[in-house]
């Protein structure tokens, strides 16, 4: 039996301190306490209490070649040795844009900031301000990051399932202390619906600036669009004069280096990256079609950020990206079997312990759920799992040695292998036969 105390009264006493003893809200959901680490190498971390876990939350994403990977840390250490930041240009800034524009096929130039978040405030920005609308189509069940302008809550949460807000107010904001216009330019849709899709676009379109989807909604359910959706919305938008948003804050340099719009062949007018792109370094990019992203050149468009392009950020990407291409991008082959044996494993014990579950796997990514249904493809099937079962799974499989997020979303590194997926698979075996089913 794994105990906790030292978490227990790290977090107190963080608490304290620290608003909401946590850096950022979701943390504070983990049961049975938010754990402290002590450190972390490779698939493991260890917390302040010496447990040990096979890490499958990787710090929400970006740790895709593990933690503290010898050659990331080796690159990141002789960087700081030339200095962390300097304020002016420097050589790495454009050896990576260069290398963003190779790898991601909707990047004929970029521009660096720290997170999604600011990933995807520059994106909207330059979308209003390059077609002179204001109207933005977001999607139930995507994330965004946290920006007043953008934010509609956290997907896991509750939310209406209203499909279309008609006036201006309608969308409730995401979190008290967002004021109530802040949405106002904000319509939010049903995802994988393409005949609501066209007909808001068609009937709209003179006021939408820009569609913003996650190309696969990671953020609940890592759930696939429909045949031919994302096709679609590409050539709806272009004939229509919006500009169409591909947030691959989590699909980019997870999927493939080229992302979900490389793997797909989709091609949107901006694309924003992060997490994975540092390897755990922060640092975002947008990229996008020159004639759009050249408004920050001319400076009509607004782009700011003191550590934007740091030495130590950049030098973080470039060698992820540089890892994860070494031959012909086998890393992501690997991690993409990786997470297959672990996702098909998962289902079979769903079927030998007759638990209602199911698992979704677009990639090196996957979202395990409770659910009676046999197929969920859609936010409102999304909705529908018991997220409470999970959380119960996800805090009996921390006391066997795996960390998971509570909310359903698994992440596999370049360094998971078939040793970490038994382990694992033997870990939810004994916990599912704790569950009642
Ligand atoms: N966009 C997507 C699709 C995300 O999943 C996230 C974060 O989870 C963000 C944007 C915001 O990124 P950050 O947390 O780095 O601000």
């Amino acid at each position: 039996m794994k105990t906790y105390n030292v978490s227990e009264s790290k977090f107190a006493e963080s608490k304290k301190y620290l608003s909401g003893g946590v850096s950022s809200s979701l943390r504070a959901s983990m049961k049975p306490v938010p754990i402290f680490a002590e450190s972390a190498s490779g698939t493991q971390i260890r917390d302040v209490d010496g447990n040990e876990y096979i890490d499958y939350m990787l710090a929400y994403g970006p740790l895709i070649l593990g933690h503290s990977h010898p050659v990331l840390m080796q690159r990141i250490v002789e960087s700081m040795q030339v200095g962390f930041t300097y304020g002016i240009q420097h050589e790495g800034e454009i050896e990576l844009a260069r290398l963003l524009t190779e790898v991601l096929p909707a990047a004929e130039q970029v521009a660096f900031s720290g997170s999604g978040t600011e990933a995807v405030m520059l994106a909207l920005r330059l979308a209003k301000a390059y077609t002179g609308k204001r109207k933005v189509v977001r999607f139930h069940g995507h994330y965004h990051g946290w920006s007043d302008s953008i934010f509609t809550s956290f997907p896991s949460s509750d939310m209406s399932q209203k499909p279309l807000f008609e006036h201006e107010s309608d969308v409730p904001p995401g979190t008290a202390g967002q004021s109530e216009g802040s949405l106002q330019d904000v319509l939010l849709l049903p995802w994988n619906e393409p005949e609501l899709l066209e007909q808001v676009l068609r009937t709209h379109h003179q006021d939408i600036a820009a569609v913003i989807t996650e190309p696969i909604m990671c953020n609940s359910g890592c759930i696939m669009p429909l045949p031919g959706y994302l096709e679609n919305m590409r050539k709806w938008t272009k004939a229509l004069g919006i500009v169409l948003i591909f947030d691959e804050v989590i699909t980019g340099f997870r999927l493939s280096n080229g992302g979900a719009h490389g793997k797909f062949g989709i091609i949107p007018d901006l694309v924003t990256v992060g997490k994975a792109l540092g390897g755990g370094i922060a640092i975002s990019a947008v990229g996008g079609s020159r004639s759009i992203m050249e408004l920050v050149e001319s400076a009509k468009v607004s782009h700011l950020g003191t550590l934007n392009g740091n030495r130590v950020s950049t030098t973080a990407a470039i060698t992820t990206i540089r890892e994860l291409s070494k031959n012909n991008g086998h890393l992501y082959q690997q991690m993409e079997a990786t997470a297959g044996k672990l996702a098909e494993g998962i289902r079979s014990l769903f079927r030998k312990h007759d638990i209602p579950g199911l698992v979704n796997q677009p990639g090196p990514m996957f979202h395990v759920m409770f659910t009676e249904l046999t197929e969920v493809n859609h936010f409102d099937h999304f909705q529908k799992r018991d997220a409470d079962a999970y959380t119960r799974f996800a805090e009996l499989l921390m006391e066997e040695g795996v960390l998971v997020r509570p909310n359903g979303l698994w992440y596999v590194s370049a360094v998971h292998s078939d040793r970490e997926v038994d382990e694992t698979l033997k870990a939810i075996d004994r916990v599912l036969e704790q569950l009642p089913n």
